[in-house]
Parts: structure tokens; C-alpha cells; sequence
């Protein structure tokens, strides 16, 4: 390769870099712990050496600051009927992406809202530095990890994806984590919370570190309606291990021999789908049939 080559692909390089960063976003004035006083924060951190990066914040079911009002109600996707602030308005969500992550990094988060925007009818901009409300992709220190509020919460809304240390990729190994938690930000929920879970999957209560057992609870039916099959093969599902006391010991199994249990690569066919169902895209014929299209074509 020549010289003047290189130093072509440097300089496109050194613009995409430059135009990332264009935007520095507004710090909001309380990073630690941007999440609502009457979220139930563990401080089990003893537990949890080793786990999951989505394990490790503390919070509900992990990874999602939520608090008690949308407890009562939520489901696989919120009800707008119940949240209807909880939407974002247009299927437009501003985004910033904190200058504190590397290049590389950046490169993962966007690939996440590529992927989001190409697969769905959600659109993420980035954040002109007007609107009220918007998502900002910040490397939290407490709680640490990957972690999200669900739905739009208003004004500066934090989405904490920990970058990579020594000890391992965290967050930010491929853009799947981005994406389960862009998905959260959407106002969607952990598969295996569905009221119908029993009939897919065992859970193992022995084995589960005693602290987090509520992470595993479902939901009664009367909150909860589904539009699609039960995934395994979800984005949004846990693992086998989540929340497990040792190695050997499944928190989670399928009932169906051989079937896979959830994944952090990419959108399934049913989350692709479900997106474009939440953001109302399945209602309208002509959308529905291109979107259908590329949730077949391009999900796993
Ligand atoms: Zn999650």
C-alpha cells in the first residue's frame, strides 16, 4: 500500500473522529448515581466479582433504573396507554455520546445505533445541543456497568455502557450490550420476565445468589400483554449463568432440548420486530412489509 494511501485512510480517519466529537454533550449536574431515589440499589458488589457486566450496577433486574409506579405496569415493552411520556415522540431519539470513551469505543456505540436505525423505524440523531430531551452514553463509575433507564425519563437521560479494563471487554466488546441497552432506552423489557416464561424456561431459585432472586421474578397477567412468541434467541433475555452462585450451576434452563439461551450479538427476528411494533410501524402496510423484510432478512 503507498504511502499517500495511508495517509488518505488517516485523514478520513482523523474527520470521522473529528466529527463525532463535534458535539460535546451537557454534563448533567449529577452523575453519581444519575437514578431516581426510590430505585432499590443493592450494594452487593461482594457477590458479584466475576459477573456479567450487566450484572454488576445493582439495580432492578440488573441492569434498568426503574422505579416503583412502572414496576406495577411494565411488560415486555411499556404500555403508552400507561406512559405515554415515556415514548419518544416521533420515534426520534437525540443521542450524545460522551467524549470520555475512545475512538474505538465510539466506533462499537455507534455501530449499536446503525444497526438500531437501519433494523427499525426509531430514529437516532445526534443531540443538536438544543433539544430538552435526550440520551447521554456515559461511562459511569457508580453504579458501574451496563445500565439504562426504561423509556424516555425526560431531559438528560444517562445510558451507561462501561468501556473495556484488563479484567475484560465489559459493555463495549461488540455492539450487542449497546444494543440491549439502547432497547431498555426504547421501553423494553428482559424476556424472561414475561407472565407466560414458565412454559419456556426452569428457573433454578437454588442456585441464584440469594441477594438477587427478585431479579427473576415475572409478572401476573393482568399487566401484561405480548404481541410475539416467547424468544429465546432474544437480545433481551439472560444468559444460563446470570446471577449464578458458581460455576456448574444454571440460573436459567430451556424447556425445549438444544435451544439456545439468549445472546448479545445482535437483534433477534422478534426484537427487530417487536421495535417496529412498539414505535407503531407494524400499522401502517407499507412499512410493515419493509420492515418485516429486514427483520427476516438481517435478524439472528
Ligand atoms: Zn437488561
Amino acid at each position: 500500500m503507498s504511502l499517500q494511501f495511508n495517509l488518505i485512510i488517516i485523514y478520513f480517519l482523523i474527520i470521522n473522529v473529528i466529527e463525532m466529537a463535534v458535539i460535546i454533550p451537557k454534563i448533567p449536574d449529577v452523575l453519581n448515581p444519575p437514578v431516581p431515589d426510590n430505585v432499590d440499589l443493592v450494594e452487593q458488589s461482594e457477590f458479584l466479582a466475576g459477573q456479567d457486566p450487566e450484572n454488576t450496577p445493582g439495580l432492578f433486574q440488573g441492569d434498568m433504573a426503574m422505579d416503583n409506579k412502572m414496576y406495577k405496569y411494565w411488560r415486555v415493552g411499556l404500555r403508552w396507554d400507561v406512559f405515554p411520556e415515556k415514548l419518544w415522540p416521533n420515534a426520534t431519539v437525540p443521542y450524545a455520546v460522551s467524549p470520555l470513551y475512545d475512538a474505538a469505543d465510539q466506533i462499537t456505540i455507534l455501530q449499536a445505533i446503525r444497526t438500531l436505525n437501519f433494523m427499525t423505524c426509531v430514529h437516532f440523531v445526534p443531540w443538536d445541543g438544543k433539544a430538552k430531551d435526550f440520551l447521554l452514553i456515559w461511562p459511569i463509575k457508580y453504579p458501574k456497568g451496563c445500565w439504562s433507564f426504561v423509556g424516555k425519563t425526560g431531559g438528560t437521560q444517562i445510558l451507561s455502557l462501561q468501556p473495556p479494563d484488563r479484567n475484560g471487554p465489559n459493555c463495549l466488546g461488540n455492539e450487542g450490550r449497546a444494543i440491549h441497552e439502547l432497547m431498555h432506552a426504547l421501553g423494553i423489557f428482559h424476556e424472561q420476565s414475561r407472565a407466560d416464561r414458565d412454559r419456556f424456561i426452569k428457573i433454578h431459585w437454588e442456585n441464584i445468589i440469594p441477594a438477587f432472586k427478585s431479579n427473576f421474578e415475572k409478572q401476573s397477567l393482568k399487566n401484561t400483554t405480548y404481541s410475539f412468541e416467547y424468544d429465546y434467541n432474544s437480545i433481551m433475555h439472560y444468559g444460563k449463568n446470570y446471577f449464578s452462585i458458581g460455576k456448574g450451576k444454571p440460573t436459567i434452563t430451556t424447556k425445549v432440548p438444544g435451544a439456545k439461551l439468549g445472546q448479545r450479538s445482535s437483534l433477534s427476528v422478534t426484537d427487530c420486530l417487536k421495535i417496529n411494533d412498539l414505535y407503531q410501524c407494524l400499522d401502517n402496510p407499507k412499512l410493515t412489509k419493509k420492515y418485516y423484510n429486514i427483520c427476516k432478512t438481517l435478524g439472528i
